[in-house]
């Protein structure tokens, strides 16, 4: 007899947020305050950033939700060390702005740049990397200060290895964090170079780009069976970086391409030519605006897009990484997947599922490419109906195929296949976190599935 498996279909994973309370945090004493368990602040207390998450996360059926989008004040760049520091809630763009006033720039291209410090450190904030340097932002934290679930201002530096490897992806379980400051780098210009290929093609080049210097990103398109694959290459010779290139493609992926699709999924009822002209736009607009206009840029230019998140806040999308050395034969094998299981549903995503490489980062537990570099994989609909069976179908391709899922952006995560992949860095993490928060007060029924 085989045994059943239940269909999570992700609507508990995301409750409503109906019966939390919700504060807006403007100072650290206020905040102070308010973690203090003598405030008898409703349990269970979640930390949240800009909400750019796509998982229960940051969010609580009951308790209470601490945005602390107020404490958005840059503190001091120092231009001799190459270091910022700033509040949590100061979002990606302010920062970024503010370095490349000081010639100065993030290490690493972080676009969607609406999120915030905070929710960049506590949930892995990964993007295409150049060269041997880790692309996620946590790694280049240097000292951290967070109030911790009992109400206590703490401060954790870099030379505290195991506490900082526990922050770093903490996803807000060990206390909120208030302030950071990271290690920057000046502003070094890049040029983008693209290439439109077959995935056979693409599968044929990826491990070579894997072990290269050099940091790509790239759009499948599976039912046309197509790469745009966009490589990135310090050079002195970059020349002029302009921002308009970078503007139009912002502007192109965030807001034309995902409003277009809804409305041709409102008005072509006709599924066959509905997804015919959807991949048609999706294939100019990557071969037009990206691979004419964009061809030299820095890591402040790239990581200028998605600042304004609310356009994108309708954007469905699960994520999913994968060791690169396998990534030829998982692109093939997702291409199959997204056929087969749209013949079978007549589910597709009409947004192209985007993928760069995350270089091997062991800064924290949590991190996904601990064990391996990776490459990540961002599946993206504006779709809503049959997205939530498309992700548990997504989930058993991803569990066979190796996949690390991510505890803010994997939609339909068994906690079981969870505690497989982190193992005894998860169980490291966990006695960390009773620890710091011996009564759970930031442990919410979607976390305690895996963090309890
Ligand atoms: C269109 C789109 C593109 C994206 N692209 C990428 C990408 O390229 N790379 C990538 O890695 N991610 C990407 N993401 C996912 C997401 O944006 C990141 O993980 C981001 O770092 C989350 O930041 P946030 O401010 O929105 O945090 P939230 O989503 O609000 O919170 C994330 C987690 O951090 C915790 N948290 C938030 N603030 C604090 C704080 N101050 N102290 C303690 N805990 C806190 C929350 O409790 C939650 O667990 C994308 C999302 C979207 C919608």
């Amino acid at each position: 007899m085989t045994a059943a498996r239940l269909r999570n279909t992700g609507r508990f994973l995301r409750p409503a947020n109906s019966g939390s309370a919700e504060y807006t945090i403007n100072n650290v004493r206020e905040l102070i305050r308010l973690m203090d368990p003598a405030a008898r602040t409703a349990a269970p207390i979640r930390p949240a950033g800009a909400g750019s998450s796509c998982t229960g996360c940051n969010s609580t059926p009951a308790g209470t939700v601490i945005s602390i989008a107020g404490l958005d004040n840059i503190l001091n760049i120092d231009t001799f060390n190459n270091t910022v520091s700033a509040q949590g809630g100061v979002r990606l763009y302010r920062l970024v702005e503010a370095l490349a006033e000081h010639g100065l720039e993030l290490v690493g291209a972080h676009e969607l740049a609406g999120r915030t410090l905070g929710g960049a450190i506590a949930a892995p904030s990964m993007g295409p990397g150049i060269g041997q340097r880790s692309s996620c932002l946590a790694s280049r934290v240097l000292n951290v200060k967070l109030v911790t679930p009992g109400g206590k201002l703490m401060k954790v530096s870099a030379g505290q290895k195991d506490l900082m490897g526990a922050v770093r992806s903490s996803y807000g379980l060990l206390g909120v964090i208030v302030e950071a400051t990271l290690r920057v780098q000046p502003t070094a210009n890049f040029t983008a170079s693209h290439r439109k290929l077959t995935i056979d093609d693409f599968c044929s080049v990826v491990d070579t780009l894997s072990n290269n210097e050099v940091g790509f990103k790239f759009y499948l398109l599976p039912y046309r069976d197509r790469v745009y694959l966009d490589l990135r290459r310090y050079s002195e010779s970059a020349g002029h970086t302009y921002r308009t290139p970078w503007k139009i493609k912002d502007w192109g992926e965030s807001t034309v391409l995902p409003n277009l699709f809804k409305s041709f999924n409102r008005l072509l009822p006709l599924h066959s030519v509905r997804y015919q002209v959807i991949d048609t736009v999706s294939e100019a607009t990557q071969g037009i605006v990206n691979g004419r206009f964009v061809t030299t840029g820095n890591n402040t230019l790239a990581g200028s897009s998605g600042r304004n998140f609310s356009r994108t806040r309708n954007l469905l999308y699960s994520t999913w990484c994968f060791p690169a050395a396998d990534f030829s034969v998982v692109a093939r094998a997702y291409r199959q997947f997204c056929q087969q299981s749209y013949a079978n549903s007549r589910y597709r995503c009409d947004m192209p599922a985007v993928g760069y490489y995350v270089h091997r980062d062991r800064s924290a537990f949590l991190s996904p490419s601990f064990d391996e570099p990776m490459i990540a994989l961002q599946t993206s609909s504006t779709q809503a109906s049959g997205w939530e069976d498309f992700v548990i179908d997504l989930a058993d391709f991803a569990e066979h195929w190796a996949g690390v899922p991510l505890f803010n952006q994997t939609r339909s995560l068994r906690a079981d296949y969870a505690r497989q992949v982190y193992s005894v860095r998860l169980d490291y993490f966990r006695k960390v976190r009773r620890q710091l928060d011996p009564e759970d007060r930031l442990l919410t029924p979607f976390m305690a599935q895996y963090f309890q």
